[in-house]
């Protein structure tokens, strides 16, 4: 294994091609941001990528519509979220917070861009634990411009949140008439106010009190999983395992020891912690410690003491981090597993729903021409799940001996509507001949529309159900 606490490097060569961390985690939120301000207009023959809707009652996942009867999907979506996030802390900690939570993209803005950059409240970003002085009148002016603008951005956050329950079309709309969705209104500033809240006052304090993750993030944790570990071994032991400090100083270190107290790792944490305590609940692995430290170290052409990196590596010694691990295959398993049925049963989806029910009357028999005319009445529920209005029918698929009496012609449904029908089958002919029991006929019905017959379309089976042969015959002598 190579000795990192004899290694050598040169600071040009050290830092050459070196990227900050956080600047990834800037693009990264840049790019989550972009895409979910976005994809709420994005529409497929007016199909959304994702929108469970309130309104109308259905639910839009990679531009197909699925009405509300057919969320058996959500359940799946559930548990790829779920499993997902159980997978990712397992390999990367809690990467998602880091780099994915809308509370930290929304923190870094606010921090690190408003109160920073554009009103020069705080000095530096790398001090987080400096907090801006309001008792200065100019500072005091500048914080009512930094409240204007958090509320003017969470009201386009809290916006964009609900586009994903009521498309951007019909957002606009209710918010022309808040009178008449006063609902829709509430839901806006009660997520608005509680961004503003969390943003400008609560801060870090949502992760490390509020957010369930953090508690369970730890128990997933193993020796592989890569988070931001500082190196005892080339740092010096700086706390005890009772988490007492024991070094506040270099000169307290041993000779050898490369920590130089400086405290960069420790100013720069947005959670105020100190990561050469070990683990603790309260890191979200932004990773800007490991930033920190990167650049005290090349200072002195030595690695940073504080690693994107595991306990096997860092702490054990025992090689590379082993990201294929049993347990990381699994949850790729399972995850691929579940995908795949979603992606079968979504493909699967019939683009019309149809319920079709017997009635209660077993059949009625009628004296036709001489002949005996056999009927079945059935109730139908057919919805038109499309975006457009189409003219559907009903056909006998196959028994050319059984004919539909009713309905007779196409009938016309409007987007998103259900409509209840009555369906008479009817037969003339001899279906069978048994003294002794009613016989039951396996019919297949299509039910389709008619402008895209190969695509909008659904099978169903019924049953048909023919008379006693001495029931058939006492009612033809009858009449
Ligand atoms: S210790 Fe602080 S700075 Fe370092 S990764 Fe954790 S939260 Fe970020
Ligand atoms: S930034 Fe590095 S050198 Fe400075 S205190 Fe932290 S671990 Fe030590």
């Amino acid at each position: 294994m190579e000795n990192t606490r004899t290694k050598k490097l040169k600071k040009s060569e050290y830092l050459k091609g070196w990227i900050p961390l956080r600047y990834m985690r800037y693009y990264v939120a840049f790019f989550a941001t972009a895409f979910t301000l976005i994809i709420p207009w994005v529409t497929v023959n007016g199909n959304h990528f994702f929108l469970l809707s309130f309104i109308d009652f259905r639910f839009h996942f990679f531009f197909i519509t699925f009405d509300m009867q057919e969320l058996y999907l959500l359940p799946f979506l559930l548990m790829i979220l779920f499993i997902g996030v159980f997978g990712i802390t397992v390999l990367g900690g809690r990467m998602f917070c880091g780099w994915f939570c809308p509370q930290t993209i929304f923190r870094v803005v606010f921090r690190d861009f408003i109160e920073t950059k554009i009103f020069k409240l705080r000095k530096r970003i790398k001090n987080k634990q400096v907090e801006p002085d309001y008792s200065k009148p100019i500072n005091q002016l500048k914080g009512v411009g930094v409240l204007i603008l958090s509320i003017a951005l969470a009201f386009v956050a809290a916006a964009d949140a609900l586009w994903f329950f009521i498309p951007p079309e019909q957002f606009f709309d209710f918010a022309l008439n808040i009178t008449d969705h006063s609902i829709f209104m509430t839901a806006w500033l009660g997520i608005t106010g509680f961004l503003v809240y969390d943003i400008v006052f609560l801060k870090e304090n949502f992760c490390v009190y509020v957010c369930p993750y953090s508690r369970i993030q730890s128990v997933l944790y193993d020796d592989d999983t890569i988070m931001a570990i500082y190196d005892n071994s080339r740092g010096g032991q700086i706390y005890n395992d009772n988490h007492e400090k024991l070094i506040n100083k270099q000169a307290e270190l041993a000779p050898a020891d490369l920590c130089t107290t400086c405290e960069s790792c420790v100013t720069v944490c947005p959670t105020h912690i100190d990561i050469r305590q070990g683990l603790q609940l309260e890191c979200i692995n932004c990773l800007e410690c490991v930033d920190a430290c990167t650049e005290i170290m090349a200072k002195f052409n030595q690695p940073s003491l504080v690693n994107w990196s595991s306990v096997r590596e860092i702490e054990k010694h025992e090689g590379k981090t082993r990201f294929f691990r049993p347990k990381i295959l699994g949850y790729g398993a399972v995850l691929t597993g579940i995908f795949v049925i979603l992606m079968v049963m979504g493909s699967a989806k019939e683009l019309m729903l149809i319920n079709i029910n017997k009635q209660t009357r077993l059949y009625d028999i009628e004296k036709v021409d001489g002949k005996a005319m056999v009927k079945n009445a059935y109730t139908v529920l057919i919805q038109n799940t499309q975006n457009v209005p189409h003219e559907f029918f009903i056909e006998v698929v196959n028994n050319d001996k059984i004919k539909i009496m009713r309905p007779s012609h196409p009938f016309t449904i409007k987007p998103g509507i259900k409509t209840k029908k009555t369906l008479v089958l009817y037969t003339t002919q001899k279906l069978a001949d048994s003294d002794r029991k009613d016989t039951i006929l396996e019919v297949q019905l299509r039910a389709y529309a008619l402008d895209d017959k190969e695509k909008i379309f659904a099978i169903r089976d019924i049953r048909f159900t023919y008379p006693r042969a001495d029931i058939l015959e006492k009612k033809m002598s009858r009449e």
